[in-house]
């Protein structure tokens, strides 16, 4: 089983699809993740990241790199990479850090307008635990979640202009990235505009 790169916009199901690509035995490391827990952690350098992330600009490579490196174990283990690299420089970092070690990416194709629609419209219960979409999946009483009957809320993340500022950073930043994979041949792209189980299908015939 070759290592996966996994490229696409914020929101477009990298997390989703990696879920259900872990039953086949990988282990799933997000960048995000990594630096949400060190966020968690309140510490010194917690409050630095929060303050990029927040922002919707990427963390410098050198601390995401060492983040990375101490959390995978290439020896024992196949990974989905998920949010790293995001960048062309990444990419180039992780080709040494992969040291020759097999991989394929997957590129999740999608529209940025409908994705930004899709998740400027999420609307989430105040304890976090119940998902809304305005659009698709509205609930019963305007602003009131149909479970809890707590208020619905939109993620500080969720706002456009959050939203817009992410989707402009990947373009810039991330998507370049395609075109260095495309000229290695390892890219393998699929239509992520389509629904979960149809997604994953996509990945399972270019997988095998
Ligand atoms: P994600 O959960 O992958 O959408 O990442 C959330 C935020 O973490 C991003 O908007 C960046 O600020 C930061 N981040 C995650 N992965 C990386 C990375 N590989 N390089 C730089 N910043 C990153």
């Amino acid at each position: 089983m070759k290592n996966l790169i996994l490229i696409g916009p914020p929101g477009c199901g990298k997390g989703t699809q990696s879920n259900i690509l872990k039953e086949k035995g990988y282990t799933h490391v997000s960048t995000g993740d990594l630096l949400r827990a060190e966020v968690a952690k309140g510490t010194e350098l917690g409050q630095k990241i929060s303050k990029v992330m927040e922002s919707g600009e990427l963390v410098t490579d050198e601390l995401v790199t060492e983040l990375l490196k101490a959390n995978i174990d290439l020896s024992s283990k196949q990974y989905i990479f998920d949010g790293f690299p995001r960048n062309v420089k990444q990419a180039e970092i992780l080709d040494g850090i992969l040291a020759g070690a097999d991989y394929s990416v997957i590129f999740f194709k999608v529209d940025i307008e409908s994705l930004v629609k899709r998740i400027t419209n999420r609307r989430v219960s105040e304890d976090g635990t119940q998902i809304y979409n305005l659009i698709s999946n509205p609930p019963k009483e305007d602003g009131k979640c149909d479970v809890t009957g707590l208020h619905l809320i939109q993620r500080d993340d969720d706002k456009e202009e959050v939203v817009r500022k992410r989707m402009d950073v990947y373009t810039r930043e991330t998507e370049p990235m395609v075109g260095y994979y495309r000229n290695k041949g390892v890219l393998e792209e699929v239509d992520a505009d389509q629904s979960i189980e149809n997604v994953t299908e996509q990945i399972n015939e270019v997988l095998n």
